[in-house]
């Protein structure tokens, strides 16, 4: 290996509150621009901030799920910058003292494998507005204040980061966290998780770390990985030739698949944090943190081992279903009415997912109760696993039980020895010849058999009964030929 990747992510994540960070105003998706808006979070003069105790809920909840020390007691700090979607000119953050520092997050590596990724500090800041540029060109930019103010966390993770893979990895563990504990949608599309880069290269061995440039809000986890691919490559090219590489932060154009500077850091703004004069410092007692210390849920991590051990799956199997706490919830509720809990695995992971992927996460087609019930059609012998595949299929689009569906439609199984026998009979005297294979000791032969009474049937033979005729029917056959 030439250069070892070093990789470090900020990653914003927007609040599921009901109001802002410091006003009473609605947090929400897509109203009109400048509606949920108020003189404190338009900055007027005169006003005064009022923190929202429900964002320090949320943040202790993340930093306790993510192993943090929670800081008891902590001011917040104005970052100083003026840009047009800021009307107060500063941003009320939290600087020298986060409330959350020191945790970690395990992410999966695949196969069994995982790392541990440090978190250095998890910190509160309000949004800021958002520049609407004009679509044809002219001149003229508006201001949506909506977003104003909104509460975020800054999730910094420590730069143990080595591959676009492992990067993408921690993004989609720290989004299972962020939903499951109802601390944010965390939907990258509606740009309630926004992602900053920090990319640097270094000689393997080499202990310092090279210089980073840092690639701003990326929206996917796709994108992710392309501009961390794409910024590995700029960067050994520049080292390569005996270059340096530049500290600066760069823009990821997803249309190209490339990463364009944006400025330099030497023309980076000097924000001047000081602490805010007009909130009170903020103190945790023991009582607060131990009543959201109550609330927690389990976690990932906490429900991943007791699928394995509780319901016997793979580790790839209860990684899958437990990354979105949605699917985990399903799965659950479904074996609570049939546990079977592989059976329920396979179909939830294999035929359900196939049919429940929304851009904004799991949307299943069919409730668990049905998919519980088709699994004990299943099991209970009604139906084979090929009519099961149908039935399914039905329900994608009705709103009917399994176990009326197969009635409607005719399709239980054939679970009559008076049905089943002369078929096999029938089928096994026009077969004369393999049926003397068979006898002959080629038992794969059975599968044959077996194979064009399905067929027969439309797939609706029960197996268990078919393979038990057909084992006594040739076996009556082989005794009449030693007999001969
Ligand atoms: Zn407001």
């Amino acid at each position: 290996m030439e250069f070892e990747t070093v990789i470090g992510l900020e990653v914003h994540a927007q609040l599921k509150t009901r109001s802002k960070l410091f006003c009473g105003c609605a947090v929400r998706f897509a109203e009109e621009p400048n509606r949920d808006v108020c003189p404190v979070c338009l900055g007027l003069p005169g006003v005064l901030p009022v923190l929202n105790r429900a964002v320090i809920d949320l943040a202790i909840r993340l930093g306790l799920a993510t192993r943090c020390d929670i800081r008891r007691k902590s001011r917040f700090a104005r970052k100083n910058y003026f840009y047009p979607d800021l009307p107060k000119g500063y941003q009320i953050s939290q600087f020298s003292q986060p409330i959350c520092e020191g945790g970690f997050l395990e992410i999966d590596l695949g196969e069994g494998q995982t790392k541990r990724i440090g978190i250095e500090r998890i910190h509160i800041e309000e949004d800021a507005g958002k520049l609407l540029h004009d679509e044809t060109g002219a001149p003229l930019s508006r201001i949506d204040f909506n977003r104003g103010s909104v509460p975020l966390l800054e999730i910094v993770s420590r730069p143990e980061l080595r591959t676009a893979e492992e990067a993408k990895a921690y993004l989609r563990r720290l989004r299972g966290i962020l939903r499951y504990l109802g601390v944010s949608d965390a939907d990258m599309e509606k740009g309630q998780m926004r992602c900053d880069i920090n990319v640097s290269l270094r000689r393997p061995g080499q202990s310092a770390f090279g210089t980073r440039a840092e690639i701003k809000n990326v929206n996917s986890f796709r994108f992710v990985g392309l501009a961390i691919l794409h910024e590995e490559k700029r960067q050994a090219r520049i080292l390569r030739h005996g270059g340096q590489v530049v500290q600066e932060t760069r823009l990821f154009d997803s249309a190209r698949g490339i990463t364009l500077s944006m400025r330099s850091k030497e023309e980076a703004h000097d924000y001047r944090y000081f602490p805010d004069p007009d909130l009170v410092p903020l103190e945790i007692s023991d009582e607060w943190l131990e009543r959201v210390r109550d609330s927690l849920v389990e976690l990932p991590d906490a429900r991943k081992k007791r699928f394995v051990e509780e319901m016997g799956l793979s580790a790839y199997d209860a990684e899958l279903l437990t990354r979105e706490r949605d699917i985990a919830d399903y799965y659950e509720a479904a074996l609570a009415i049939h546990r079977s809990p592989k059976m329920v695995a396979n179909w939830l992971l294999g035929e359900l997912l196939r049919e429940s992927k929304g851009e904004g996460g799991f949307d299943p087609p069919v409730e668990p109760r049905r998919l519980a019930e088709l699994v004990a059609l299943i099991e209970g012998g009604l139906i084979s696993g090929k009519i099961a595949r149908k039935v399914f299929g039905i329900m994608l689009t009705s709103d009917l039980g399994p176990r009326r569906i197969v009635e409607k439609e005719g399709l239980s199984a054939i679970a009559d020895p008076n049905k089943l026998g002369p078929m096999v009979e029938e089928l096994l005297e026009s077969e004369a010849r393999n049926v003397e294979q068979y006898l002959a000791g080629k038992t794969r032969m059975m599968g044959f058999f077996v194979g064009r009474i399905m067929k027969e049937t439309g797939g609706r033979a029960d197996p268990k009964l078919l393979n038990e005729l057909l084992r006594k029917a040739l076996s009556r056959r082989g005794d009449s030929a030693q007999g001969r």
